[in-house]
């Protein structure tokens, strides 16, 4: 997926910072910087890796990887006292596996490494046009990316509107 990692974060992580207001602010930030974390592997995919393997087969790609840091990150925080904080570690291990559910319906990501090397594609996507991105694209799923950035972005707006209102009756 292209666009929709973002919006998707918001969505995922939305609900849980209703029910928390008190941390809200923390929970939407870490819903929508780990709907994308996994991505930031485009920069070692270019600039040092030299697009040799795809960047789906990188360590930041593999669901294992993330469970084993959320984890460790939950047992650091329940270990510490600071249980109210493992609301973040559920909203970051959901959206980065929301980011990896996404990629694997027009790629193939390796759901089960290291431990099998099966690899899930949800949709084929034919290579038809140049550039390659064309493709994805002129695909159907794309449409699909469209429709989550719209439902987001429309909840973003009232929640935006709602909190203008909150501020001003606060001030
Ligand atoms: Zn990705």
């Amino acid at each position: 997926m292209f666009i929709a990692h973002l919006p998707a974060g918001y969505l995922l992580s939305r609900p849980f910072a209703r029910r928390h207001p008190e941390q809200a602010k923390a929970i939407v930030g870490v819903g929508l910087l780990f709907s994308v974390l996994p991505d930031f592997d485009l920069a070692y995919f270019y600039l040092i890796d030299q697009r040799r393997s795809p960047h789906h087969d990188y360590w930041v790609h593999m669901p294992a990887f993330w469970l084993l840091v959320a984890a460790i990150a939950a047992f650091f925080l329940w270990a510490s006292g600071r249980r109210r904080h493992l609301i973040l570690v559920g909203v970051g291990l959901i959206s980065v596996l929301a980011h990896l559910v996404m990629d694997s319906i027009a790629a193939d990501l390796s759901w089960l490494q290291p431990f099998s090397d099966v690899r899930v594609n949800l949709v084929h996507v034919p290579a038809l046009y140049k550039p390659w991105y064309l493709n994805f694209l002129l695909h159907w799923t794309f449409a699909f990316e469209l429709l989550i950035m719209a439902v987001a972005g429309g909840l973003a707006a009232c929640d935006l509107r709602a909190w203008r209102v909150v501020e001003s009756g606060a001030a």
